[in-house]
């Protein structure tokens, strides 16, 4: 059987291993360090332990580690991380410059189910869930790379339909003996999976950004298909009871297009919506790409919908579309790059 890789626990798993091992508990303590705040791959060169112990540890157990691909860098500071994994497939991460506060974008699973039509990551088939692993080695190689301000789980896939590694590796992002990130600074995004949210909310405390995009359940059935088994009401309510840092708001995510979604009956639909919600709302402006027949909405409409959000007392932030000339837009280096190579995952 293949050795457990530790990157695939939380320090509560790590203490049940090394129980398991025949070591004081406090070992795991130490081993959790040597990995997450000082980097280190390698047992030998976790000189606090005995010899015979680093000697043990190497032959039940590996650290991985991911090494980036490529990295793009945009004329905006933006850089695109490509990792191939272990199996051949491949993920990416973008970290987002804003005045030294970097934010570093990551993602949970290999294409993502949910077929959003306005997203070109929905066009990729559903390959597989990232391991926790593979989810916090992201981190930890642009961490060697950059400081790290914000983590958002707003790349690739669904992090809600891969709970089972998104909850350990946001885990070990927080631990005081891990990556040492306030949960705070981490927000999981999420199109809109209800039963999965309760239980985000029962696991972790993070923040929440909700990716609404339409305001009545016919648009939202037909742009996101995850609107058919849980409409705007069910999602709203979960919305209401899920528990956030204190002092914190959901972000709701809504991506403006041409002659669809950009109207002032839309912006009043939307105010309703979430009136009772505190919240904060995110404009993005829809990013033209192939394969899709969805438009850019004009700035105009942009400047409207923005207006009557903070004329509605929202706190609003229309969101730069960032790094065009990388192809920031979540699954468009993944695509290109295999376009290129002319490989499918
Ligand atoms: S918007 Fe998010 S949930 Fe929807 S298809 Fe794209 S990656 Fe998946």
């Amino acid at each position: 059987m293949a050795n457990v890789d530790l990157k695939n626990l939380t320090l509560a798993d790590l203490e049940a291993f090394i129980a398991g091992q025949g070591k004081e508990r406090f070992r795991a303590r130490q081993i959790f360090k040597w990995i997450y705040q000082q980097g280190v791959t390698d047992f030998a060169s976790m000189t606090n332990l005995s010899r015979e112990f680093r000697a043990e540890l190497a032959a039940a157990a590996r650290v991985s580690d991911l090494q980036p691909e490529v990295v793009e860098v945009s004329t905006d500071g933006t850089r695109k991380y490509l990792f191939r994994l272990e199996d051949g497939a491949r993920v990416e991460s973008v970290l987002i410059p804003d005045e030294g506060r970097n934010t570093l974008c990551i993602s949970s699973q290999v294409g993502c189910a949910m077929a959003c039509e306005f997203c070109l990551t929905g066009t990729f088939r559903f390959t597989r869930n990232l391991t926790t692993a593979e989810i916090v080695n992201q981190v930890c190689s642009v961490k060697r790379d950059a400081d790290i301000r914000n983590i958002v789980f707003m790349g690739m896939g669904e992090p809600l339909a891969n709970l089972d590694n998104v909850v350990p590796a946001i885990k070990v992002l927080i631990d005081n003996d891990g990556l040492q990130f306030s949960n705070r600074r981490v927000t999981v995004s999420t199109s809109g999976l209800v039963p999965e949210l309760d239980i985000l909310g029962a696991s972790v405390t993070v923040n929440l950004a909700v990716s609404l995009n339409a305001t009545t359940d016919e648009l939202r059935d037909r742009i996101m298909p995850v609107n058919r088994r849980y409409p705007l009401k069910e999602l709203l309510a979960a919305c209401k009871r899920f528990p956030l840092p204190s002092r914190r708001y959901i972000t709701f995510e809504y991506v403006l297009i041409r002659d669809l979604n950009d109207t002032l009956d839309d912006a009043r639909r939307l105010v309703k919506l979430v009136s009772d919600i505190p919240c904060k709302i995110n404009l993005i402006a829809f990013n033209e790409h192939e394969g899709c027949s969805f438009r850019a909405p004009t700035q105009e409409a942009i400047d409207r919908f923005h207006k009557y959000l903070l004329d509605k007392h929202f706190t609003v932030i229309t969101r730069a579309s960032r790094g065009g000339d990388i192809s920031a837009a979540c699954g468009q280096l993944k695509g290109r790059l295999e376009s290129a190579q002319g490989s499918t995952l």
